[in-house]
């Protein structure tokens, strides 16, 4: 049946990034609607290991560097957060990320990550081959050319995460409705005053869109070309109830996570193949190959299953966050690539100040919506 809507904040997409806002924005008292095209957080954020990689994921100094370590930052306040108000437990996992060399070149590139790292005052220390054999057993982790540790980049579970932060705004106010597909805008007077669903309007005062890797579709009905697109990720997750270590092991083109509840999630391909989200054997036959060469010891561990998601890329690798100008009441969180979990902590924070008109704790010129959205 058809029904009409009214709220003051709509967001349309139920992944991490969306339901950071709703939970922001249920904080500070701001009526807030999520739909969701399918179930929340069934996308990207179901597919996504969930390091908080602040340090592991950047080359570089430089923007994103200091957005995801201001958000890495967040979490042990967020996860006490969640806690009290439902009861849920993001599964916060503190005990670091290895990042092992395979080769001289990714020996060198490491070795000055850790100086500009440190310089810029984080913790990051450098292992050679044999400590690091020793402190995670030689019959765990075959021969490298050393690892730079970084105790500071932690992982959750992102289901439970994203579990957490929905119990957690509805209890504050917010609403969800799943299975319900925005299929256009609602415009008065060149202003977005709400979206189109298949079951009926629903007007709101400010439409955000957080739409992960679908964001760049949704623009083309206003003529917007917003630089957002599929990048698709498959990992392995399998089974242990005695992971093979508390670490997370992270070198070129894949990564270990043992997780809390036993299970082992090895990631990750990076493929350019528009909105196909299936696995497909030939990419996991590499992705286990590349785990087995790193960490013998997953050999003999059972398959729990193939996981597929699509990353919402960007042209410039950095996140689409705030207004859309010559676009009044449309507002972009999305973009963001292979740290949607990482930066959903500071996302969330920096949309709630933006849509309540006060100052955003951190500069977002480096990602405002202006500098890629063309109109
Ligand atoms: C294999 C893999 C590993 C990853 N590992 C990590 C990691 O370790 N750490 C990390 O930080 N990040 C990681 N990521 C990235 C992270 O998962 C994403 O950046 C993050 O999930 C993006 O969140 P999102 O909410 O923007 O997108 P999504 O989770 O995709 O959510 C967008 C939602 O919008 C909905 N939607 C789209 N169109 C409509 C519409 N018309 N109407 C209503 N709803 C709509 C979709 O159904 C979807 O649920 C990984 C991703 C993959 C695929």
């Amino acid at each position: 049946m058809s029904h009409s809507t009214e709220t003051d904040v709509l967001i349309v997409g139920g992944g991490v990034i969306g339901v950071a806002i709703a939970y922001e924005l249920a904080k500070a008292s701001v009526q807030t609607l999520v739909i969701e095209k399918d179930n929340l957080g069934s996308q990207s954020t179901r597919a996504g290991a969930g390091m908080l990689g602040a340090q592991v994921e950047m080359m570089a100094a430089g923007p994103m560097y200091e957005l995801g370590v201001t958000s890495r930052a967040l979490f042990p306040t967020l996860r006490e957060e969640l806690l009290e108000i439902c009861g849920c437990d993001m599964e916060l996992q503190t005990p670091g990320i290895f990042r092992v060399a395979v080769n001289e070149v990714d020996r060198q590139e490491l070795l000055t990550r850790q100086v500009w790292q440190r310089s810029a005052g984080q913790r990051a220390e450098w292992y050679e081959d044999d400590e690091l054999r020793r402190i995670l057993g030689d019959d765990v982790i075959s021969a490298t050319y050393g690892a730079l540790y970084l105790p500071d980049d932690h992982q959750v579970r992102n289901m439970a995460f994203l579990l957490g932060l929905v119990a957690s705004a509805k209890a504050l106010g917010a609403q969800f409705r799943e299975q319900t597909s925005m299929s256009g805008f609602l415009t008065e007077n060149g202003a977005i005053v709400g979206v189109h669903t298949l079951n009926g309007p629903i007007r709101a005062n400010r439409v955000v869109l957080a739409t992960g890797a679908w964001t760049g579709l949704l623009g083309r009905e206003l003529n917007l070309d917003i630089p957002i697109h599929p990048v698709k990720g498959q990992s392995l997750l399998l089974n242990s109830y005695a992971p093979p270590t508390p670490y997370t092991i992270f070198t070129h083109g894949c990564y270990i996570l043992p997780k809390r509840n036993g299970q082992v999630y090895v990631g990750a391909t990076e493929e350019e193949s528009g909105f196909d989200s299936r696995p497909n054997l030939g990419a996991l036959a590499q992705l286990s190959n590349q785990a087995v060469g790193l960490m013998p010891s997953l050999a003999s561990l059972p398959f729990v299953e193939p996981i597929a998601g699509l990353r919402p890329g960007s042209r410039d690798g950095l996140p689409v966050l705030g207004g859309v100008p010559g676009a009044p009441g449309l507002y972009i969180a999305s973009g963001h690539f292979r740290n949607g979990v990482l930066l959903s902590a500071i996302t969330g924070k920096v949309m709630r100040e933006v849509l309540t008109g006060q100052q955003t704790s951190v500069d977002l010129t480096p990602f405002s919506v202006a500098r890629s959205v063309n109109t």
